[in-house]
């Protein structure tokens, strides 16, 4: 699905030399590696503070703890995601909502966070938190979901774990919402070589709680605790890979929406292929076809050593840990079809044009 030696060797001995700098300095922890890609990715997106950390699912928990979202919270979610967005609500002593997503671009329906709002009031639970998230690449409506969050006083957390670089009507991801956490997990857009994420905000005060919760709850110093907090730094090591990597991710964007738009071309007339919005950019984490006979098209490509993946099968609100919370009125009809009928193509921006071509041609044979 994604080739990392490609970007490898591209990178070649930029990388050797990044790891090389930090064992040398032996500042594992916090090193001077951190503090620079977290102002790369400042300027990078326009973000005011950006606190690293040790995964896409820290970075979420961390902006939940920062805004103090507790016991007795609802946060607003999507089903149709990957299991850690919900997890982190959870996690945070809060209760998700499950609201459904649009049919076309995958992410939160805004007509629907509006109907879960009234269930959460019903249920005696305080509204709290619009979490959105970006799926496949391409960021959810901002506008919409900030005018229903605006009228009743929530804030917005956009999970853009596979979505960082894009950008919605000329902002960058990372200043769309009060929050955005990410995740450099290696198979992501941006990702290093083990787990970390980011934590992006405006907000001179939640950064600060934010650097609180990264180690401990720690104060001024190490002697002093001012909340609870966690373990969550991410390392020099993968902070110095990041750096090389960041070098280069604008211009792999560019290759990656060449290569999306040549799957649509080769693709359009047999499947559902997918749609950006206007005014969007993807950076295109999966590129998610929609067919009837989704599994018969995989089965197709297995067999020709192709490979193909469900993002996501079966919905978050139909996991046993997540089952008992509550749903949307009228349930989430979008997402379970789209568990039934989504099929992800392999993406990556060093995917040559012959290889996607017998990509193109095997689907299309699976359906002849
Ligand atoms: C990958 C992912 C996460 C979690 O990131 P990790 O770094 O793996 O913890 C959260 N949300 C979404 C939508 C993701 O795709």
């Amino acid at each position: 699905m994604v080739d990392l030696q490609a970007q490898r060797q591209r990178l070649g001995a930029r990388l050797d030399a990044a790891v090389a700098r930090v064992m040398d300095h032996g500042g594992f922890i916090m090193g001077p590696e951190v503090a620079e890609v977290e102002k790369k990715l400042a300027a990078h997106c326009g973000a005011k503070h950006v606190i690293s950390c040790s995964s896409g699912t820290t970075a979420l928990i961390m902006a939940l703890m920062a805004h103090d979202v507790g016991r007795g919270d609802a946060v607003f979610v999507p089903s149709f995601t990957f299991t850690a967005t919900a997890e982190a609500i959870v996690l945070a002593g809060a209760t998700p909502i499950f609201v459904d997503v649009l049919p076309d671009t995958f992410n939160m329906d805004p007509a629907s966070l509006a109907k879960a709002i009234n269930v959460a009031q019903q249920t005696g639970l305080t509204p709290a938190c619009v979490l959105a998230v970006d799926l496949f690449g391409q960021p959810a409506d901002y506008d919409a979901l900030d005018a229903i969050a605006k009228e009743h006083g929530l804030w917005i957390l956009d999970d853009a774990a596979q979505s960082y670089g894009a950008m919605y009507k000329g902002r960058a991801l990372g200043t769309c919402a009060a929050i955005t956490a990410t995740s450099f997990y290696p198979s992501k857009p941006l990702g290093c070589y083990g787990d970390g994420g980011a934590v992006f905000t405006d907000s001179e005060a939640i950064a600060r709680k934010l650097i609180q919760v990264r180690v401990h709850g720690q104060g001024k110093d190490r002697n002093e605790n001012v909340r609870v907090g966690l373990t969550a730094r991410f390392d020099s090591m993968q902070a110095a890979i990041l750096l090389e990597k960041l070098s280069i991710f604008d211009d792999e964007n560019v290759a990656r929406d060449r290569i999306a738009a040549r799957y649509t071309a080769g693709l359009k007339d047999v499947v559902t292929t997918p749609g950006v919005a206007p005014g969007c950019t993807s950076v295109w984490a999966q590129y998610t076809i929609r067919s009837a006979r989704r599994d018969r098209i995989a089965a197709h490509l297995q067999a020709q050593k192709i490979s193909t993946a469900v993002f996501y099968p079966k919905p978050i609100h139909v996991q046993p840990p997540y089952r008992g919370y509550p749903v949307v009125t009228g349930g989430l009809p979008v997402t379970e079809k789209l568990a039934q009928d989504v099929l992800s193509l392999p993406m990556h921006p060093y995917l040559a044009p012959e290889t996607q071509d017998i990509v193109i041609a095997a689907v299309r044979a699976a359906l002849a």
